[in-house]
């Protein structure tokens, strides 16, 4: 039995029998069964359940943001803003699937022809920092393509991906194709993982976890999707609209009490702006209202445990430049932080997962590039200057999937997300997605008398 709890307030939830490895092979079996019809079903029919399926999650669009805020800590305003994404990713791959085209290739003596298969059963497994949204992030182009699925949603996390699990039969998708299993990733997870049935594993989690997908799914050949840790920059430049940059900066780290992969929880800053950039940093920070996720003017919210609450206490060592207000008493507060450090730090290397930016100079372009390469990680990053090539130099040179200039805003439905390095490798989100769930068959066909 596992207990979902508000981080907030520390009360309970629900109480939730946690599937084992029996409950796991039914799910696998069941979208087994379910796959040779889900594959046959036209491409319109299948983009208009996609579509009857986002249009469920916009009237539902309340009652999800509801359940999301309160199981995981958020902002109500934040998570009404992801329901919203969850069925403008679902609106994206209904019209997705007819466009996910083969190809004809020349070749002597007949017709040479590609065909992007579906992969059969896929195994997805979704962290507690997003649940929805990245579910959806997974499920889209998992459907699109033609593949049945079974979905482990994080066990501090479950409630909105099995409420969209009833959307998804209220859709009128088939019994069999979408199939949510509840229970602990060493069981579940695991089990998913080995399963002799399961084509492809998608995983959103911890650097540490993905390397033990990628082993476990070696003893079957699974195809894997990554998406890990990050540790990404935000590189302001000297020239750059500073009052903008700063007042940006708090939301592109604290944003879900940061625990979010792509935090920008490096601020790399030029020497010559740094005590001015700190200073703005600082003052729009202290602006940020923490508080009761259901008020309508909370900006952040709790973490999502205690226990996750000590790691992130344990990157800040002596006075901070900035500590903010957090409530006292119930639920699992920690404040926006703010922190001076060196590329060496341990603060600056390891991915917080909590509302904890470290604050870097940089002497020159060079140095600001070779800095923010200076990590395991690659996922994301922003680069603020008003030197438009400067810009684009410097988003080549940084070796991370997924970039914004003058903007911390990345994630987008048509747009692909991912990392470089220990971040994992390929692609959610736009056409690209589609890519990690399909298989190019190729057939040549003889036309010679
Ligand atoms: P995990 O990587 O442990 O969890 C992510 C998902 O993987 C959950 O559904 C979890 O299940 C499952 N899982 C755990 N162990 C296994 C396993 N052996 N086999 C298969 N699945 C498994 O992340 P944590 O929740 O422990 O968070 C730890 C750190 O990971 C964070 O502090 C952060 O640094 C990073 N993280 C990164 C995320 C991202 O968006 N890239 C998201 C979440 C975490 P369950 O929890 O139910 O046991």
């Amino acid at each position: 039995m596992s207990t979902v709890v508000n981080p907030a307030t520390e009360e309970t939830l629900a109480e939730i029998e946690s599937a084992g490895v029996e409950e796991t092979d039914a799910a696998v079996a069941r979208a087994k069964a379910a796959f040779p019809a889900w594959r046959a079903v036209s491409p319109t029919d299948r983009g208009r359940l996609l579509r009857r399926l986002a249009t469920l999650v916009e009237e539902h669009h309340e009652e999800l943001s509801r359940i999301e805020s309160r199981n995981v800590g958020k902002p109500i305003g934040g998570a009404r803003g992801e329901v919203g994404m969850v069925a403008h990713v679902f609106h994206f791959y209904a019209g997705a699937v007819d466009k996910h085209h083969g190809e004809t290739i020349p070749v002597a003596g007949g017709v040479d022809l590609t065909f992007r298969e579906p992969l059969g059963v896929v195994g997805l497994i979704t962290p507690w920092n997003f649940p929805l949204n990245i579910a959806s992030w997974k499920l889209g182009p998992a459907l699109a393509c033609g593949n049945t699925v079974v979905l482990k949603p994080a066990e501090l996390t479950p409630l909105s991906t099995m409420r969209l699990g009833e959307l998804a039969l209220e859709a009128g998708i088939p019994e069999g194709v979408v199939n949510i299993v509840v229970g602990k990733g060493s069981v579940v997870g695991q089990r998913l993982i080995e399963h002799p049935d399961v084509a492809k594993i998608g995983f959103t989690g911890s650097t540490e976890v993905g390397q033990q997908v990628m082993r476990g799914a070696a003893g079957t050949i699974k195809r894997v999707t990554l998406e890990l840790g990050g540790k990404s920059a935000n590189v302001i430049f000297a020239d750059a609209d500073l009052e903008k940059a700063a007042a940006a900066a708090p939301y592109a780290v604290f944003d879900n009490a940061g625990q979010d992969c792509c935090a920008r929880s490096r601020v790399l800053i030029e020497r010559s702006a740094y005590d001015k950039f700190a200073e703005l940093f600082v003052a729009a920070t202290r602006k940020l209202k923490v508080g009761d996720p259901e008020d309508e003017s909370s900006e952040m919210g709790p973490l999502i445990s205690a226990a996750h609450r000590e790691t992130v206490a344990s990157f800040v060592n002596g006075e901070p430049l900035f500590r903010g207000d957090a409530p006292a008493g119930k639920g699992f507060w920690y404040p926006a932080t703010i922190v001076e450090a060196t590329t060496d730090d341990r603060v600056a290397r390891e991915e917080v997962f909590g509302p904890v930016a470290a604050l870097i100079p940089f002497e020159d372009e060079a140095d600001a590039v070779r800095i923010a390469n200076a990590s395991q990680y690659g996922l994301s990053g922003s680069i603020w200057t008003r030197d438009g090539a400067r810009a684009f130099r410097v988003a080549r040179a940084i070796d991370t999937g997924v970039l914004s200039i003058n903007s911390n805003s990345s994630v987008r439905p048509s747009t692909p997300f991912g990392g470089f390095k220990q971040s994992g490798f390929g692609r959610e989100l736009g056409m690209h997605a589609l890519a990690g769930y399909s298989e190019v068959k190729n057939v040549y066909y003889a036309t010679e008398g």
